[in-house]
C-alpha cells in the first residue's frame, strides 16, 4: 500500500476512499507506528502479498497485476473487503474463470432530478 490519507482531524485512513475506517490518529500516535501496525485486520489484509481476495478476483488470471482492484467498493457493496470487486468489467472468459458464477448485482448511480431543475 503506497497511499495513505490523513484527514483534517488527524485520523489516518488506508486511502481517500476509506474515510469511514480509522486506523489511528496522528495526534495520539506517530504516523509511522500507525502505518506499520499490522494488528489492524484491514491494514494487514491490504498490505498482504498476495491479498487474500475471494470469488472471481481470487481466481482471475490478471490478479497479479490488478490485485482485486477496489477493495472499498467490495466492502461497501458486500460488507466484506475481500469479496470480488463487483464493478469489474471483464467477463468470466476474459479472466479465465474455471466456472461461471452469478455476479453481485449493482445499481448504477443515477442523479435524481428535483422539480425545480426541470
Ligand atoms: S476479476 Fe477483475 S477486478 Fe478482480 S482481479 Fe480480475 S481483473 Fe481485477
Amino acid at each position: 500500500m503506497n497511499i495513505a490519507n490523513i484527514d483534517n482531524l488527524g485520523n489516518v485512513h488506508p486511502d481517500t476512499f476509506w474515510w469511514h475506517y480509522n486506523l489511528g490518529n496522528v495526534r495520539k500516535r506517530a504516523f509511522s507506528e500507525i502505518w506499520q501496525d499490522m494488528s489492524d485486520p484491514l491494514m494487514a489484509g491490504l498490505k498482504a502479498r498476495p491479498r487474500k481476495v475471494k470469488g472471481r478476483c481470487g481466481e482471475c488470471s490478471y490478479f497479479d497485476i490488478c490485485g482485486g482492484n477496489t477493495r472499498v467498493r467490495a466492502y461497501q457493496l458486500t460488507g466484506d473487503p475481500w469479496a470480488e470487486d463487483p464493478a469489474c468489467y471483464l467477463n468470466d472468459d476474459e479472466i479465465g474463470a474455471r466456472e461461471s458464477r452469478p455476479r453481485l448485482s449493482v445499481t448504477p448511480y443515477t442523479r435524481q432530478r428535483s422539480a425545480n431543475s426541470l
